[in-house]
């Protein structure tokens, strides 16, 4: 089925801790498209964002303690149509599932997200950052149909 991600796109933020202050960063130079949009992120990442650059951000729980399953969670629902998540690729996380489970869901609903600053250059300087873009996800009410007819 066609969904649209809209003109004001809900964007999560999320940074490892090694990669906060470079996010923060990157917001602060990036705050005038940012704040054209809904903002949302884990909650250190959120707080951090929101002290530092004045943006407001709605802030999940912290990453470790499910953040990133929530906005996951959102992705599903159509509640969250963009990610920019500077993840750090030289450490350990105990979250590790939780991230993977968040990539795999984005990709999975065809949602644009950036893993680190020179993605989420191009993808903040896009033209479709001003516009609606139609996409194809699976419909999931007929993929249960579907299922429960084969099974
Ligand atoms: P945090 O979570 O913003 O609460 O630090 C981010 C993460 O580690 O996924």
């Amino acid at each position: 089925m066609t969904l649209t991600i809209g003109k004001k796109k809900n964007i999560a933020l999320i940074a490892h801790d090694s990669k906060k202050r470079d996010l923060i960063a990157w917001c602060n130079a990036n705050q005038e498209i940012l704040k054209s949009h809904f903002l949302c992120g884990t909650g250190t990442t959120a707080l951090m964002i929101t002290e530092a650059t004045g943006l407001p951000v709605k802030g999940y729980n912290s990453g470790p303690l499910g953040g990133d399953q929530q906005i996951g969670a959102k992705i599903v629902e159509g509640r969250v149509d963009f990610v920019i998540f500077f993840s750090d690729p030289l450490t350990a996380q105990p979250h590790d599932p939780d991230v993977k489970a968040l990539l795999r869901i984005a990709q999975v609903y065809d949602i644009p997200i950036a893993n680190n600053k020179a993605t989420a250059d191009f993808l903040i300087t896009s033209p479709l950052m001003t516009s609606e873009y139609d996409h194809t996800v699976i419909d999931f009410h007929q993929n249960i149909r579907e299922r429960a007819s084969t099974l």
